[in-house]
């Protein structure tokens, strides 16, 4: 016997998102600090035993951190610890929704080093003349007299995420443009912006360095020297992700390590850091 029956309202389901565990972090603050169970001037425990309690590995504790202090939730004294500043989630310009939608800088740096240094390589194997002077164009809009006001960080970010879209135009290979416009997106969410922007990030030496990289790739690219542009890549992204580790922005974790190897080598590099 069938029955009548009409479809269930869809409006009333919302779709399922698997929420990062460094964002389940930053929200579990977020509530206890809402409810006020945390107050100004509050210390965190230290973040191998933070993390333990957590049940989360240190490089996510490392990245829920970062968010939280992008925030302004949290600040980290140098030799002292990180501590509560007291503001409310509510006050902070960026809200967990707008940092929800992205994705982190740690996973996004590790897919770039992957991906980008073969796209640089097959762009200078198949460039056309046009494709070089578009590329040309954005380094010369970026460095143009305009980019040296107090904007600066602004116009690099948005050169920077050009001209690395531009190059793989220059593939002219669909699937690798499509990849790089996902890099693209994610290189102007806000989490990887305030990134960009952050203090220890965005001095004008790192800039300069950063420029004088995006030439020794275009020069590999124009001279049409596969291997040199997919180094110059390589060397350019690996500096990217050393200034992100040396600002404590990201977590430092070398490959093919389990946790606890995570947790001595994290723990040695902070010896010897500070
Ligand atoms: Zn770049």
């Amino acid at each position: 016997m069938v029955m009548e029956s009409s479809f269930i309202p869809q409006e009333l389901l919302s779709p399922i998102r698997q929420q990062k565990v460094y964002l389940q972090i930053v929200k579990q603050f977020i509530e206890l600090i809402e409810k006020g169970e945390f107050s100004a001037g509050m210390q965190l425990p230290p973040e191998r035993e933070l993390a333990r309690r957590l049940g989360v590995s240190r490089a996510s504790l490392r990245e829920a951190l970062t968010v939280l202090q992008m925030m302004g939730l949290v600040e980290t004294v140098a030799g002292q610890g990180t501590f509560l500043t007291g503001k409310s989630a509510a006050s902070v310009k960026y809200s967990l929704d707008s940092i929800s939608v992205g994705e982190s800088p740690f996973v996004i740096i590790q897919a770039r080093k992957t991906v980008e240094p073969s796209i640089a390589s097959f762009a200078a194997l198949h460039r056309s003349e046009a494709s070089l002077k578009k590329i040309t164009e954005i380094l010369d809009w970026v460095e143009s007299d305009h980019s040296k006001d107090r904007i600066l960080g602004n116009i690099f970010s948005e050169g920077d995420r050009q001209f690395h879209l531009e190059i793989a135009k220059a593939t002219e290979n669909p699937i690798l443009i499509s990849i790089q416009e996902i890099f693209h997106s994610l290189m102007g969410q806000d989490l990887w912006l305030t990134m960009m922007r952050h203090t220890s990030f965005a001095t004008i030496g790192r800039w300069e360095e950063a420029y004088q990289e995006h030439h020794m790739i275009l020069e590999a690219i124009r001279q049409r020297d596969a291997r040199a542009a997919a180094h110059c890549a390589r060397a350019h992204l690996q500096r990217v992700e050393k200034i992100m580790i040396e600002a404590d922005l990201i977590p430092n974790i070398p490959p093919n390590k389990d946790t606890e190897g995570i947790d001595n080598h994290l723990s040695s590099e902070r010896r010897g850091h500070r």
